[in-house]
């Protein structure tokens, strides 16, 4: 009942599409059992004796009201008079009863063409409701995907997250939807159909409400254990999606170390896997119906059983035509109940997904903003690392970054310098609250990251990292990322400064050229410029350059350092660069070792000192 609930929260918004989707359920229902049971008693009147019609037809014309008898005696009453119309002959009356035939089947054909219109219009406003579920929380997960910090992906698998954006959202889609039948629909249908049980034998519809209930939950049964396997199944699908994604982004790679077979077998031992728990599931999905069915008819030959007592006992407690009327539309309440328990499963499959949707949802923001940001119009004098500390894992005494204490004077530029794995990018990424320090802290103009808005820290910063990151769009496009307003002109300014532009211009569509998949197009060096055109389009204050000309040819490395050079000079910068003649002029050079400071000064003075930094020095000057 709770998880029922649950899912209607979803729908909270659409509670206006939900209450037309409502009415016309009941109008569905109502007609439905109408279109059923009209034919009965018509069909009853027919088949009389003439005698007795026109006993029927010559009583008084009895009072309407809202009870069974009533009801019946005044439809007797007014068919038979429709039958008689002519005269009492038995030419007259065999001639009422054929256009009363008439009238019956026209009747039929308008009533359920009523019932089917009803039930469209009522599917017709479930559908914004399904589709507008299936929106929202599409949207909050790419918000949320968007949100997460860096640290949730290194953690959680990319195809993982994509199953439950794709997959799972879709499973609850069918869950809500099955949802609103099981609340909106199926009730109105059993409430409708036993409300005219209860005016044809109330006797007999008490053993319906008590049958009811035993078949229901030996129907629930069948469907335990769903939600375990469903979720276990999800989570396969995600691995699947896993290595689906991390093949088609190293597709190059497998196929040059000829990796197929290796990840093929991974691929298909989790497909397998997949595969036993989907037939489980499945197998439990489709043993419901049966087994309701089964039981539902169970139920209702003992109402047969008893019905049928009751007639045949013929003292005129119930009649074989009222009889036959109550079992049609007892039988009516058949395909709600097997509705119900299709929806109970679905239901079941539809709460795993959301749990692990909501894992998604309710995932920590560990980088957000403050409750009350200090607002940070311009960055006035200095960047300070306070005793800064980091691991990248909770709890883990492996510290990547020690006790870093470090000022960076507006319009300085500062190096870093040090081996692979020292944590010079580890260092740099502190600084757009990529990652928050374990411990100390960083400030900008003497105000910690942390009390300050997020997205005002990262707009005065520009990023030119080791992999250049594109995408699968126009070159303009890629260049203007993050700055909509950005003209031509301005794109082709920042295209020429990074010495791009001749390239772009040798592409067949010039700065319109789609670039392809992760800008898969272009060789390293043409995506490395077209980064930087889009740092220098965005005309940081402080800028960011770890290994940024690492993928450069020789020729083009020189060029766009040159740029670099010249875009630096009135900005903040820091630099990482594995090409040490490239930070020769840098006001301060920091040596990392394990993730400490060991060295630092400028060039001639660490040159003097004989130190780590000469060494690495030396060492590449001897080439
Ligand atoms: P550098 O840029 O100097 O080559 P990094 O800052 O990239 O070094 O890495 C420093 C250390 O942090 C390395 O030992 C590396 O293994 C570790 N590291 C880097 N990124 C992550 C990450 N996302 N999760 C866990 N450890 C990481
Ligand atoms: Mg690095």
């Amino acid at each position: 009942m709770k998880d029922l609930f649950r899912a209607l929260n979803y729908v909270k918004g659409y509670w206006k599409y939900a209450l037309l989707n409502i009415l016309f359920n009941i109008f569905f229902s109502v007609f439905s059992v109408f279109s059923i049971t009209l034919v009965i008693p018509f069909m009853d009147l027919l088949f009389q004796t003439n005698e007795k019609l026109i006993e029927y037809s010559s009583k008084a014309e009895p009072v309407l009201s809202l009870n069974g008898d009533s009801i019946k005696d005044f439809f007797y009453y007014k068919m038979s008079s429709y039958i008689t119309q002519y005269g009492i002959g038995a030419e007259q009356i065999a001639q009422g009863k054929k256009e009363a035939l008439i009238f019956i089947c026209i009747s039929v054909v308008v009533l359920i063409f009523f019932k089917n219109l009803f039930r469209y219009f009522a599917m017709f406003f479930l559908a914004p409701i399904r589709n507008g579920v299936v929106r929202d929380l599409r949207n909050r997960m790419m918000k949320k995907a968007l949100a997460l910090p860096l640290s949730y992906y290194s953690n959680e698998r990319k195809g993982d997250i994509i199953s439950r954006m794709t997959s799972d959202v879709q499973e609850i889609e069918w869950s809500i939807m099955q949802t609103l039948e099981l609340i909106f629909r199926e009730p109105i249908i059993i409430i409708v159909s036993l409300a005219w049980l209860i005016g044809i034998s109330p006797y007999l519809t008490l053993y319906v409400l008590i049958l009811l209930p035993v078949a229901g939950a030996i129907v629930a049964l069948v469907g335990r254990g769903l939600k375990r396997s469903s979720s276990r199944s999800k989570e396969m699908l995600g691995g699947l999606f896993s290595i689906m994604e991390e093949t088609l982004g190293a597709l190059k790679v497998i196929k040059a170390f000829t990796g197929e077979k290796f990840i093929q077998k991974k691929f298909e031992s989790m497909n397998q896997k997949h595969y036993k728990l989907s037939v489980g599931i499945y197998r439990k999905t489709d043993l419901s119906s049966p087994v309701s069915e089964s039981v539902v008819v169970a139920a209702l030959m003992i109402v047969m059983f008893l019905g049928g007592s009751l007639v045949l006992a013929n003292n005129g407690a119930l009649s074989a035509a009222a009889f036959m009327g109550y079992f049609a539309i007892a039988s009516q309440i058949l395909p709600p109940i097997k509705q119900i328990t299709v929806a109970y499963n679905s239901i079941q499959k539809g709460i795993a997904s959301e749990e692990r949707i909501d894992q998604v949802l309710k995932a920590r923001l560990e980088i957000m903003d403050p409750e009350q940001p200090v607002e940070l119009k311009e960055f006035k004098h200095s960047i300070e690392y306070k005793n800064l500390s980091f691991a990248y894992t909770k709890g883990d005494a492996g510290y990547v970054l020690k006790k870093i204490n470090l000022q960076i004077e507006k319009g300085k530029t500062i190096a870093l310098v040090g081996q692979s794995g020292s944590g010079k990018t580890t260092l740099a990424d502190m600084l757009p609250r990529f990652y928050d320090p374990s411990e100390g802290e960083i400030c900008i103009d003497g105000v910690s990251l942390k009390n300050m808005r997020l997205q005002d820290v990262r707009s005065l910063m520009g990023i030119v990292s080791q992999e250049s990151v594109l995408f699968n769009d126009s070159i303009h496009n890629n260049i203007a990322f993050g700055i909509e307003t950005a003209t031509r002109e301005q794109v082709i300014e920042a295209a020429k400064i990074a010495n791009a532009h001749d390239f772009i211009m040798q592409m067949p569509q010039g700065y319109d050229s789609n670039i392809g998949d992760r800008g898969g197009k272009l060789s390293g060096g043409q995506k490395q410029r077209l980064s930087i055109a889009r740092a220098i389009l965005k005309n940081p204050p402080i800028l960011i350059l770890d290994e940024a000309t690492s993928a450069l040819d020789t020729e083009s490395e020189r060029i766009v350092q040159d740029a670099l050079n010249s875009l630096m000079r009135n900005r903040t910068s820091v630099i990482i660069a594995h090409r040490l003649s490239t930070i020769v002029h840098a006001d301060e050079i920091i040596v990392l070792m394990n993730g400490e400071i060991i060295e630092r000064g400028n060039h001639q003075y660490l040159l003097g000192q004989n130190g780590t930094y000469k060494k690495l020095f030396d060492m590449q000057s001897f080439k």
